[in-house]
């Protein structure tokens, strides 16, 4: 499964065509962009600023969207998987350790 399959990007096609639209470097650039809007709204959290919980998730909607582009444009599908996986696995045992 790729981010692209999650089942909150519906249409795969999409992710793709904006790829090839807009370019590698270009979609490069409005991860980062969108990344930082996503800080700036968890940031904005902590002050308990009023529908900030709605802009989190709508920041995180378009971050979701652009790791799935970064995950095509570096052919990171495959490896994706086990390094989750792996990433995962590891959080449990320091938390294991943490007890
Ligand atoms: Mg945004």
């Amino acid at each position: 499964m790729t981010l692209a399959d999650f089942p909150a990007i519906g249409d795969k096609e999409i992710i793709m065509k904006a790829i090839r639209h807009y370019g590698t470097s270009q979609q490069m650039l409005m991860a980062i962009e969108e990344m930082s809007e996503l800080t700036k709204a968890l940031c904005k959290d902590f002050r308990n600023a009023k529908g900030a919980r709605g802009q989190i998730v709508e920041e995180m909607a378009d971050v979701y969207i652009m790791l799935a582009q970064i995950e095509i444009i570096f052919e990171a599908q495959k490896d994706m998987h086990e390094i989750v996986d792996r990433k995962l696995e590891r959080l449990e045992k320091r938390m294991e350790i943490d007890k």
